[in-house]
Parts: structure tokens; C-alpha cells; sequence
């Protein structure tokens, strides 16, 4: 059998090198034919060296004439700019797709994948987060093949009967005799700290996840739980849920990583060790399984599983989320934009933990009025959305909470 040729988008970044971790185990079944990055020189030429990939593509110039600088260029083939993104996922040469960039800079990219019909590795959630109906109408056309690498969708998906896990994004799930989708969530750093201590919390200490090593971005939004929010949101649209068909769990010890419960009340959940490259490995090899160099779990150490709920008062961010799910893509997309503005606003240390959420909120709010609640039914329309909630996020930041 002829080796998957494997793009990975974000190859740099924590799902990247949890991917390349994976493949470096089983080098008989894939090739890196392409990786890209934002604008990690050093990290990008250790993974040359060592994978020897055909194409890498740093968006940033400046870093691709770094690089360029240091590789034969007679070898391989360097790319900059957002455009080398899209050409490299839909590529004809490349069978599957790691969509693992971060945030909103993914969407087109991953799209791009999608519509050119690749085996797409799904990582990076807030791509469907902004285009929901749009993204899995895409997939549905070119026939790509969706496998959800985030943790939760790739254990639900393994908890779903093959007929579900073959119809991503339109399936039904009633008549596949499920009752509820129960997405765990571990609560994050702050799940015990006292309520007025969170406005003060650092970023370095919302960095501090007590179960999963991750990049920034999705470490700040463990914290406030707008990653389950995302998640959230990325469950409606992968299993095509109704509001009563999905719920979320507070599950601290991050063992089990979600569950199905059916209607003759069996529930199913997958469970392992808090570590990528088991799902990782997962959509690699599906239907398959193959090493991931992750050690099985050992139920005498984990002890005890517990549960709780997930207070709307520590986590308003995740109650947002799961509101704005089912108001409309304009709420999704601008709450993504705004969130990704807040999370960098507050990594620079611009404004504080609990501005977060202020800030998302008050963008949603703004943009209800704005977008007049219509549906985007292209991404240029969406885009448009996430522009304006993106400037109307940064404009709150400065003038109600910096200068304020
Ligand atoms: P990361 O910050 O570690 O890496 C991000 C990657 O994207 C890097 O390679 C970076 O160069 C690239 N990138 C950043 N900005 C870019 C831009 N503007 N244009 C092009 N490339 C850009 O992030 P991560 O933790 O690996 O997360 C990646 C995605 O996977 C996110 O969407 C995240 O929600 C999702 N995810 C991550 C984890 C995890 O454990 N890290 C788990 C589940 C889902
Ligand atoms: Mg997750």
C-alpha cells in the first residue's frame, strides 16, 4: 500500500508536533509532503531535516526568506503568504489534510481542503465554530472525509455506530438510536479558585492546564471554558445535534473524554490518557488503529472519576457559547472573533481574565444590532461578520477597559 501523503497546516504548533510524533512512529504508512507555519524559522528547519517534506510554507516573508537562506532551494519548494496556505491543502499531490492552525487564520485553508475533497484531520474547531452549515455543506459536495482530531468529537466519534461516523455533519443521530451526546470538560486551572480571586488571575497561570500541555490560545480558553464553548458548538455541527441531544460534564481527572448515551441506556465513552497523539493516531489510521506511543491507562492509578456542573458563574463564557450556538452563525462567528481578540488582548496583558468574557458578550450584543440577526450564507458575508466583531472587540478593549 502507497504511503498517505499528509499536509500538515500549523505544523509548528502543539497539534503539529504531537502529529509529527505520531508519523515519526510509523514512517512506512505516511510521508510529510507539506507542512507551514506562521513564522518559526528554527522549528520548521528541524522538521525539514528530519521529514525532508517537498513544500513548506512560512506565511510570514521575512521568515521565508530566513529559511530560504538556509535550505538548498533545489530540494524543496518554499512559499509565503496566506495564498501558499490554500495551495498547499488542496494540492493534487496531497491525500490528507492536518488542519491544526490556530484560530480564525485556519478557515480558509481548511475550506480549501474540504472543497478540494481531502481526508481532513479537524483540529482547528474555530474554523467550523465560524462556518458552521457552510463548512459541512462543503464537505458534503466534495465528498471529503471529516475525522474530528479534537479530543471529545474524536471520542464521541469513536463512541457512534459507523453509519454516523460516515455522514459527519448530516447525520441522525435518533435513528441511530442515540439519546445525548455528554461532552466532559476538566474545568480548568481556576475550577476551584475563589470567584473574586479570577479577575487578577495571569496569564501564565491560565497557561497552567492541570491535565493538557497546549498551545496559548486554547490553554487561556481551557481556562475560561470558552473551549468547551467552541467544542460546544463544534458538536452541533459535526453530529448535527438538536439543543436537547448535546450537554456538557465537568469531569476534572480528563479520563473519560466524552460520552453517547443511547436510548436503550447504554452509554459509551472512550477514555486514555490526556495525550493528542492517541486521537492523533486515531484519524491517521482510521478505520485502523496503529501505535501512538501513548501508554494505556492505568485505572489503579487514576483512582476515582468524578463529575460536577459546570457553573454558569465561574464559566460565563462557555454559557455564552452555548447560547450564541443556537441564535445563529452571525453569533458564533462574532463571538469566535471576539474571543480571539480578548485572549490576545489579555496574553499581552492588556486587560484581565475576567475581561474576557465582557468583552465577548458585549460584541455579540453589538453585532445582533449590526448584522440584523440575517443568516451568512457565504464566507465572504462571514468574513465581513468576523471583520466587523473583530474591530468592535478591539475597540471596547481600548476605549472601555484600557483607557476606561
Ligand atoms: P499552537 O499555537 O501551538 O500552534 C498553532 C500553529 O498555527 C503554529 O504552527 C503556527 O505557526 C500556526 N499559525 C498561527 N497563526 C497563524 C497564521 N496567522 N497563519 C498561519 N499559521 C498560523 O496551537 P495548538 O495548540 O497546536 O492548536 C491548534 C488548533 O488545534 C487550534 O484550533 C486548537 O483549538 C486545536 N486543538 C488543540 C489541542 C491541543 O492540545 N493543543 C487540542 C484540541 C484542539
Ligand atoms: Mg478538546
Amino acid at each position: 500500500m502507497s504511503r498517505q501523503r499528509i499536509c500538515i497546516l500549523g505544523a509548528t504548533g502543539s497539534i503539529g508536533a504531537s502529529t509529527l510524533a505520531v508519523i515519526r512512529q510509523n514512517p512506512q504508512l505516511f510521508e510529510v509532503a507539506a507542512v507551514t507555519a506562521h513564522a518559526n524559522v528554527e522549528a520548521m528547519l528541524a522538521i525539514y531535516h528530519e521529514f525532508k517534506p517537498q513544500t513548506l510554507v512560512m506565511v510570514d516573508a521575512d521568515a521565508a526568506a530566513s529559511l530560504r537562506a538556509q535550505i538548498d532551494a533545489r530540494e524543496v519548494t518554499i512559499l509565503s503568504g496566506a495564498g501558499a496556505l490554500i495551495e498547499v491543502a488542496a494540492a493534487p499531490s496531497i491525500n490528507t489534510v492536518m488542519a491544526a492552525i490556530v484560530g480564525g487564520a485556519g478557515l480558509l485553508p481548511t475550506l480549501a481542503a474540504v472543497e478540494a475533497g481531502k481526508r481532513v484531520l479537524l483540529a482547528n474547531k474555530e474554523a467550523l465554530v465560524m462556518s458552521g452549515q457552510l463548512f459541512i455543506d462543503a464537505a458534503r459536495r466534495s465528498g471529503a472525509q471529516l475525522l474530528p482530531v479534537d479530543s471529545e468529537h474524536n471520542a464521541i466519534f469513536q463512541c457512534l455506530p459507523t453509519i454516523v461516523q460516515e455522514q459527519l455533519g448530516y447525520c441522525d443521530l435518533a435513528a441511530a438510536g442515540v439519546h445525548e451526546i455528554i461532552l466532559t470538560g476538566s474545568g480548568g486551572p481556576f475550577r476551584e479558585t475563589p470567584l473574586a480571586e479570577l479577575e487578577q488571575q495571569s496569564p501564565a497561570a491560565a497557561c497552567a492546564h492541570p491535565n493538557w500541555d497546549m498551545g496559548r490560545k486554547i490553554s487561556v480558553d481551557s481556562a475560561t471554558m470558552m473551549n468547551k464553548g467552541l467544542e460546544y458548538i463544534e458538536a452541533r455541527w459535526l453530529f448535527n445535534t438538536a439543543p436537547e441531544q448535546l450537554k456538557v460534564v465537568l469531569h476534572p481527572q480528563s479520563v473519560i473524554h466524552s460520552m453517547v448515551s443511547y436510548q436503550d441506556g447504554s452509554v459509551l465513552a472512550q477514555m486514555g490518557r490526556p495525550d493528542m497523539c492517541t486521537p492523533i493516531a486515531h484519524c491517521l489510521s482510521y478505520p485502523e488503529r496503529i501505535n501512538s506511543s501513548v501508554k494505556p491507562l492505568n485505572f489503579l492509578e487514576v483512582g476515582s472519576l468524578t463529575f460536577a456542573n459546570a457553573d454558569a458563574q465561574r464559566y460565563p463564557c462557555l454559557q455564552l457559547a452555548m447560547e450564541c450556538c443556537w441564535l445563529g452563525q452571525w453569533a458564533t462567528t462574532s463571538l469566535n472573533a471576539a474571543n480571539e481578540i480578548a485572549v490576545a488582548a489579555f496574553l499581552e496583558e492588556r486587560i484581565g481574565f475576567t475581561d474576557i468574557a465582557r468583552v465577548c458578550a458585549t460584541t455579540v450584543e453589538a453585532m445582533a444590532t449590526v448584522v440584523g440577526k440575517r443568516e451568512l450564507n457565504s464566507i465572504p458575508a462571514l468574513l465581513s461578520v468576523d471583520k466587523q466583531a473583530r474591530e468592535h472587540a478591539a475597540d471596547f478593549i481600548e476605549y472601555s477597559l484600557v483607557q476606561g
